[in-house]
Order: C-alpha cells, then structure tokens, then sequence
C-alpha cells in the first residue's frame, strides 16, 4: 500500500486578501505537497457552519463562520507522503504565537482566528473534507 495521502487545505480570506495564496501554495510545493486541485471560491455562512459543524459548540464557532463566509477563499487537495500530518506540521500551531519558525501561521498569521489556512487534522476529515468542497 502506498503511503501517498490526499488531505485539505483552506487559504483562509486573511491570506487571500494579503496576496498570499502563491507564497503560501509554493511551501506546499517546495515541501513535496503536490496541488492536484484547486479553486477559488466564496462561501456563504451556512456553508461554513456546516463545515465546521465539529466546533458547534465552541465560544468561537459563530465568529469563525461569519470570518471563513466573509470573503475568498481557495481551496485545494494536496497530495503526498504522509499528507496530512505534513500539512499540519507546515501549518503550525492553531495560534501563530505559539506555531514554530516558518511555518505557514508563524510567517503569516495575524491572530489566532485570523490564521491564514485551514488543514484536515485527520485521513477520515481529510475524505469528509475533500468531499465537502469537490465531490458536489
Ligand atoms: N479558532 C478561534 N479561536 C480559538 C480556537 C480556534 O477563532 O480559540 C479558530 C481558528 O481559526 C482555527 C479554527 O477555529 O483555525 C478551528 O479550530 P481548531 O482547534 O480546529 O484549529 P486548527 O485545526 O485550525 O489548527
Ligand atoms: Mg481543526
């Protein structure tokens, strides 16, 4: 069995706002993420809170859809070895303060809503995920 997964990754409206989206896509590259999809799109609130319905019940979850609907995004299915940890470590930690040196969050975060991308923490929510966005 291959090792080769497929996870998602969101460029948060943050960072598309920014001008980010090719700096940040070129990590994935440089770092053996291949990028087999991608598209910029907006989405609305009802759209995001069923996204992450998972934090339904976190203080932050209405602040959070209303910030992921309030402007582009661009999503996209990254591929390789070990896919979904190896986005995660490139991200960084959810709080730009505490992720490590260039890491995507510490590089570009603003804040820890404002954290420039989004990545599946697991194999199973990378399929719900990729499904969520792709397979309409
Ligand atoms: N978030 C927030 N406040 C918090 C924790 C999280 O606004 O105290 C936001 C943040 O944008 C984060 C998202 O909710 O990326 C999802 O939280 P999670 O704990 O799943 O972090 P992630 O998996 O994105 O690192
Ligand atoms: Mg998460």
């Amino acid at each position: 069995m291959s090792s080769s997964e497929q996870t998602l990754s969101i460029i948060k409206p943050d960072a598309v706002e920014r001008n980010l989206v090719e700096e940040i896509k070129n990590i994935f590259k440089k770092n053996n993420l291949i990028i087999k999809e991608s598209k910029k799109i907006q989405i609305t609130k009802e759209e995001a809170a069923d996204f992450y319905r998972v934090h339904q019940s976190k203080p932050f979850y209405d602040e959070l859809c209303s910030y992921l609907s309030s402007g582009p995004i661009v999503v996209m299915i990254l591929q390789g070895e070990n896919a979904v940890i190896q986005n995660r470590e490139l991200m960084g930690a959810t709080n730009p303060k505490d992720a490590k040196e260039n890491t995507i969050r510490k590089l570009y975060g603003i804040s820890i809503d404002k954290n420039s991308v989004h990545g599946s923490d697991s194999n199973e929510n990378a399929k719900k995920e990729i499904e969520f966005f792709f397979k309409n």
